[in-house]
């Protein structure tokens, strides 16, 4: 018999009335056939609550005992949901993380699975029993409770949904389904029929609020199809699988993050090493660190500028703090008043002049692009705060996300290439197998790669007003020259930008003659450029919140003395780019660095 797992997010259980609705349905699809196991948030805001309850005690109080009194919330949740299906004349059973053998590390409010058994589970489904499971939280060796980070029912979900060989995972919340982008924001956002693992990913770590990062992990590295639905309606929902909704369209969705903060260390020595001091401080704290961006070097100094969750910036820049004193900086400054936009589309990688559509887009409504950063399948700009909106809305049209894509599946009368609800899920039975014994969320690559095709432009002393990127990138786009990495750093000492971006080595000089031509128009100071770098990339699953690839990257170089130029990091790829004579060096130095993590 087919299992099926379907989780209640806190606002699907935040009454007894909505409780009872969900455990209708859980019993309607045991009775449609299925062997069910239902995974629960806490109640409503309960999970707030708490917080600001142990807030009032304690002004940081400790990480362990946090999981302690957040796991209560799901253990409610999931006493109240079996009771309702008792209530209802079947059969259930209550469980929590540690009673059903969910293994995690130690990070407290941040753990990540190890393993789950699925013998308690089973023997409950074999009897006939509805499982319960309370999200969100897991044990560790000694025995300790231990969460996985807020909105982390997700990830329990789709990761029982994996070990169990689930046909789907059905996640139930308040939206009916996953949106270009936040529609409470932007009320024309359009609901997608169907999203990529791997858009979906990128959109989750940018501040699209419908999934659980890690649990698109989850979903991409077990092939577990997601159906997200709204519990309140019968609408078709959303199906994140491993194809996108309309192959050749560049952006598929925006997103904001309205409360990050900028970092930036002003003169750093521009040597080997200096990188790796920064971030391993940053990922030794599990601070997740985005839009790193350094400014190419001049008179043997640098400057590094990143972002941080706007929460994390005290943890932040304790790191930095330590960090600067052991290199040298020669001041560290920063910025709260800041909000990250970003598009992501699988089709972006295919084509030119997306960069530049985003940053008209932006320029038309006046707004100042503070910093860029580009990967394969995203785009991210950091705006002021306060033209978040006005510039999620501008991008969101610019890009006319609001339409309905011209051939979709359903138009042709087609199946989606996964069925949902079919009952035969696809075969990942041997990947859960082949993967057994090693943890559930550990690192995996999938290449590292060597490009040495390209060559790389500085714009140096770009004036810090809107409108200077969407006309360098309009011009060169003009001339038929396919932009690959993109980075802006924000305003320096001298308030003024620098411009970055890697171009086909073929189309240098080209390349040049406009880009010199439009600094003259500008009035930035100077083009700088290396006819020849080496872009040295890893990709694999949740790269991102794995500090410890960009990390690992930066100690392989530094330890053979390689200096690096120019970073972008996403969900599914850091790349770097250094100086073109030392990239077989650096792949050798990567490939050793990462023995045994590539699959
Ligand atoms: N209750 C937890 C939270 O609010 C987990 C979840 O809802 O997924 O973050
Ligand atoms: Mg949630």
């Amino acid at each position: 018999m087919s299992i099926i797992v379907q989780k209640f997010g806190g606002t699907s259980v935040a009454d007894s009335q909505l409780i009872l609705a969900a455990a209708r349905k859980a019993i309607r699809a045991q009775r449609t056939g299925h062997e069910v196991v239902v995974v629960v948030s806490a109640m409503g805001q309960n999970t707030d609550l708490l917080i600001d309850l142990a807030k009032e005690i304690h002004d940081r109080p400790p990480a362990r005992e946090m999981d302690m009194l957040m796991s209560t919330g799901e253990q409610v949740s999931a006493a109240l949901m079996a009771m309702a299906v008792e209530a209802l004349g079947y059969r259930a059973v209550s469980l929590t993380g540690a009673q059903i053998g969910i293994r995690t590390d130690s990070t407290h409010t941040k753990a990540r699975i190890r393993s789950i058994s699925t013998e308690r589970m089973q023997a409950l489904l074999d009897t006939g029993n509805i499982v319960i499971a309370a999200g969100f939280q897991g044990i560790d060796e000694e025995r300790n409770i231990t969460t996985l980070g807020r909105g982390g029912s997700d990830t329990t979900a789709v990761a029982l949904a994996a070990v169990l060989h689930a046909a789907e995972c059905e996640i139930y919340t308040d939206v009916d389904g996953v949106y270009t982008t936040d529609p409470r924001i932007l009320p024309e956002a359009r609901r997608v029929e169907r999203i990529s693992y791997d858009e979906m990913l990128e959109l989750a770590s940018l501040g699209a609020g419908v999934m659980h990062n890690r649990s698109i992990e989850f979903a991409k590295r077990y092939g577990v199809p997601i159906h997200v639905r709204s519990s309140l309606s019968d609408t078709p929902g959303t199906l994140i699988c491993s194809e996108p909704e309309v192959a050749d369209r560049a952006v598929c969705g925006a997103a904001v993050m309205r409360n990050e903060a900028r970092i930036a260390l002003v003169g750093v020595p521009d040597v080997p090493g200096t990188s790796l001091e920064i971030f391993s401080r940053l990922a030794d704290r599990k601070i997740t660190v985005d839009m790193i961006v350094q400014n190419v070097g001049e008179a043997g100094k640098s400057d590094i500028s990143f972002t941080v969750p706007r929460d994390e910036l005290p943890a932040a820049l304790e790191a930095v703090r330590e960090a600067a004193d052991i290199v040298g900086v020669d001041e560290i400054n920063t910025d709260e008043n800041v909000s990250k936009v970003s598009v992501v589309g699988l089709g972006m990688a295919r084509q030119a002049g997306v960069a530049d559509k985003m940053f008209a887009a932006l320029a038309a409504e006046g707004i100042n692009i503070q910093m860029i950063t580009t990967s394969e399948i995203k785009i991210s700009t950091l705006v002021e705060q306060d033209a978040a909106l006005p510039a999620l809305r501008a991008v969101h049209r610019a890009f006319e996300l609001e339409r309905e894509p011209a051939l979709t599946s359903a138009a042709l009368g087609e199946q989606p290439t996964v069925a949902v609800g079919a009952g035969n899920g696809p075969d990942f039975s041997g990947l859960v197998e082949r993967l057994k014994g090693t943890d559930m969320e550990e690192l995996m690559l999938d290449d590292i790669s060597l490009d040495q095709s390209q060559a790389l432009v500085t714009i140096a002393g770009v004036p810090d007003r809107p409108g200077v990127a969407a006309a360098v990138f309009r011009s060169i786009g003009n001339e038929g020259i396919f932009v690959d990495m993109i980075v802006q750093s924000h305003k320096g000492a001298q308030g003024q930008a620098s411009l970055s971006f890697t171009v086909p080595a073929a189309q240098l000089t080209h390349t040049l003659s406009v880009a010199r031509r439009l600094a003259d128009a500008y009035q930035c100071r100077t083009v700088m450029h290396s006819p020849s770098v080496a872009k040295l990339s890893v990709s694999g699953i949740g790269l991102r919140s794995h500090t410890s690839v960009a990390i690992r990257m930066f100690r392989a170089l530094a330890d053979a003395g390689i200096n690096v130029d120019m970073i972008s990091t996403s969900e599914l790829r850091v790349n770097v780019v250094i100086d073109g004579r030392r990239g077989e060096r650096g792949l050798a130095q990567l490939q050793k660095a990462f023995e045994g993590v590539l699959r």
